[in-house]
C-alpha cells in the first residue's frame, strides 16, 4: 500500500503543479456558490451524523478527518456563507458534533469544520442536484468507528488531499473470451457528461464532442458489420466511472474504448494518444490527466462507505495479468489503424496511467485521447466531420484486426 500512497502523492503533487493552467472541471466550477441556509441542516444521533448543505451550484470539495481534537474538515472551492448561522444549525444537536465553524480559508477556498465528540468516520459524501429546489445538495454522513481506525484515517492538515474515488467493484460474471464465432461486443465510452463537461474551449465541451464522435463511430462499426455496439451514455448526462465499467460488464463487452479530448496547460501538445492502465503513470501529465478524470467523479458525489477488498484486489490483479497484454495489443492496433489512415498521433502515441475507467479485470480496455482541445489545430479537427470520419475509418479496421488476432489467440490457448 505504501507504493500506492506514494503514487497518489505524486499524482496529487503533479496535479497541484498543473492546476492553475488546467481548464478542466475545477475552472468551470470555480465561481462562488452561495449557501442556502433554509435548506441546510445538521442532525446528530447516537449512530449517525448527517450534514445537508444546500448550495446555489456544485463546487469542488475535499474532505478530511483530523485528530486531536477529532474533527471533520470540508474545503470548498468556494462557498459564500452569508446568512448561514452556526446557532441555528447546531440547534437541537446534543451529541456527535460539539461545535462547528465555517468561513473563508485561503484565497479561493472556503472551509467548514465540525468538532466531533469522538471517533466518527465518513460513510457517505455526495453532491447532487435536488429535484425540487434545483439546489446542489452536499450530503455527508458519519458513523462511529473504532479509535485506531479513526487515527489511521486522520490525515495531517498539511496534506489535505482530494479524496480519490474507490476502485470499481467486480460485478456480474465475466464473459467467455470471444473466439471469432460471434459479433465483437464493443462498448464505447464518451468521456464526461452532465455535471462534468470535461475540457472546455471556445464554447465547446469535451463531453459533447465525444458523444458526437461515439455516435458516429457506432454507425461506422455497425455499417462495417461484425460488431455489436453499446454506448455508456446516449446523452449529456453524468455517468460515474464505476458505472461505466459496470455497463461494459453487463453488456458482456469484448473490448472497452473510452473516448476523450482533454486540454493541457501545454497548448503545443497535439495528436491522438492511446492510454492503457498502469499504477505508475508514464509521466506527470498522464498522472494528472488520470487524476482529473477521477476527480470529476468526486465532484458529482461518491459513496465512500465501501472499503477496498483485499481478496477482490488479488483476484482482479490475477485477471489483469491475462487482460493487460490484450489491452496493450488493442492500443497498438488503434495506433496503427489511425496512422494507416493518416490520422495525427501525438509524438508519444502510447502512454499509461491509472484511469479508474480502465480497471476492468477481464475486459481489454483502452482510453483514446483523440486530440487536445488546448491545441487550435486539434480543436478544429475535432469539430470537422470529415476529420472525425477519417479517425473512425482508422479505428474500425483496427478493432476488426485486433478482434481477429485476439480470437486466434483464444483458439490457441484452448488447444
Ligand atoms: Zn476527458
Amino acid at each position: 500500500m505504501s507504493s500506492l500512497m506514494s503514487f497518489l502523492r505524486a499524482v496529487i503533487a503533479a496535479c497541484l503543479i498543473l492546476l492553475p493552467g488546467t481548464p478542466a472541471v475545477a475552472e468551470r466550477l470555480s465561481a462562488v456558490a452561495r449557501v442556502d441556509p433554509a435548506h441546510s441542516r445538521l442532525e446528530a444521533g447516537r449512530r449517525t451524523i448527517r450534514l445537508d448543505l444546500a448550495l446555489s451550484q456544485p463546487v469542488p470539495y475535499k474532505i478530511v478527518t483530523l485528530n486531536d481534537p477529532p474533527r471533520l474538515v470540508v474545503d470548498f472551492h468556494e462557498v459564500n456563507w452569508d446568512g448561514l448561522s452556526r446557532q441555528s444549525l447546531m440547534e437541537g444537536v446534543r451529541r456527535g458534533v460539539t461545535d462547528m465553524r465555517f468561513g473563508a480559508f485561503r484565497p479561493g477556498w472556503s472551509r467548514m469544520v465540525l468538532e466531533l465528540d469522538g471517533p466518527w468516520g465518513l460513510t457517505g459524501a455526495a453532491l447532487g442536484r435536488d429535484g425540487q429546489t434545483g439546489l446542489s445538495m452536499l450530503r455527508l454522513s458519519l458513523a462511529p468507528i473504532p479509535l485506531p481506525e479513526f487515527i489511521a484515517r486522520a490525515r495531517n492538515p498539511e496534506e489535505v488531499l482530494w479524496d480519490l474515488p474507490r476502485r470499481a467493484p467486480i460485478e456480474g460474471t465475466p464473459r467467455q473470451r470471444q473466439r471469432g464465432e460471434r459479433p465483437l461486443v464493443v462498448v464505447l465510452d464518451p468521456g464526461h457528461g452532465g455535471l462534468d463537461p470535461g475540457a472546455e474551449r471556445g464554447g465547446l465541451r469535451e463531453a459533447n464532442l465525444m458523444l458526437t464522435f461515439a455516435r458516429e463511430l457506432k454507425e461506422y462499426l455497425l455499417r462495417a458489420g461484425g460488431f455489436e455496439v453499446i454506448l455508456t451514455r446516449e446523452e449529456d448526462v453524468f455517468v460515474p466511472l464505476e458505472n461505466r465499467v459496470s455497463i461494459a460488464r453487463a453488456a458482456g463487452a469484448d473490448l472497452f474504448l473510452s473516448l476523450h479530448a482533454d486540454a493541457l496547460a501545454d497548448g503545443d501538445a497535439s495528436g491522438a494518444t492511446v492510454y492503457t492502465l498502469a499504477a505508475e503513470a508514464s509521466d506527470a501529465a498522464s498522472a494528472a490527466l488520470a487524476e482529473r478524470h477521477d476527480r470529476a467523479d468526486l465532484l458529482a458525489g461518491l459513496d465512500l462507505s465501501s472499503h477496498d477488498d483485499l481478496v477482490a484486489e488479488v483476484l482482479m490483479s490475477m485477471a489483469r495479468t491475462e487482460t493487460a497484454p490484450r489491452s496493450e495489443k488493442l492500443a497498438d492496433a488503434l495506433v496503427m489503424g489511425i496512422q494507416a489512415r493518416g490520422g495525427q498521433m501525438h509524438k508519444r502515441p502510447r502512454l499509461r496511467a491509472d484511469f479508474s475507467v480502465l480497471r476492468s479485470p477481464d475486459i481489454p480496455s483502452v482510453l483514446l485521447e483523440l486530440g487536445f482541445m488546448s491545441n487550435d489545430y486539434d480543436l478544429a479537427r475535432l469539430r470537422s466531420p470529415s476529420w472525425r470520419a477519417q479517425m473512425a475509418d482508422g479505428i474500425v479496421p483496427a478493432l476488426k484486426a485486433w478482434g481477429a488476432a485476439d480470437a486466434a489467440e483464444a483458439q490457441l490457448l484452448r488447444k
